[in-house]
């Protein structure tokens, strides 16, 4: 299989699609999210495993605040079961009802992750539950005087390979 090169690709696994219209259906109208696990491979970054919002989120209209412990934990969790195959490559999040574009406060997020994980990721899945859209951006390490502007990148979906290391926390 060839990952292509040049441009930003997001390779997303089948399952872990799955698994974010399962978490983003389930508690529509509301917000949600998670953390998005793979490795990097040049341009592009293969995700082969998913991590959910956990038990103690907080759901809102028009917010999301994850259950980081949680999320550590699990991601400590696959990152070892994985022989550190499975690192965090960024989070994904829900706009119920709203479009797949970045917000501010999403801007804003994604230079703070970039801060300890330079090129980290962030996935928007928009929509309601008959017409979803799904869009991703790359930032960069941020550089002084400069402005944070995240990278646009194409999405690709593609059946992981069973022996491939997954995750689904
Ligand atoms: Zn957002």
């Amino acid at each position: 299989m060839s990952w292509g090169s040049g441009v930003l690709s997001l390779w997303i696994a089948k399952h872990v699609i799955a698994a974010i219209q399962r978490e983003s259906e389930q508690i529509y109208p509301l917000e949600t999210g998670g953390m998005l696990l793979g490795w990097r491979d040049g341009n592009s970054k293969i995700v082969t495993g998913f991590i959910g919002p956990g038990p103690s989120a907080l759901h809102g209209r028009y917010m999301f605040l994850p259950d980081h412990r949680w999320q550590v934990e699990h991601l400590r969790h696959a990152f070892l079961a994985s022989g550190g195959d499975l690192d965090y490559l960024g989070d994904w999040h829900t706009h119920p009802d709203g479009v797949a574009k970045m917000s501010d406060q999403d801007s804003q997020t994604l230079r703070k992750i970039c801060r300890r994980v330079p090129h980290a990721t962030m996935l928007i899945r928009a929509g309601h539950p008959s017409s979803w859209s799904m869009n991703a951006w790359i930032g960069e390490r941020q550089r002084p005087f400069r402005p944070f502007v995240p990278q646009a990148c194409r999405i690709q979906e593609f059946e992981a390979p069973e022996d491939w290391p997954r995750y689904q926390g």
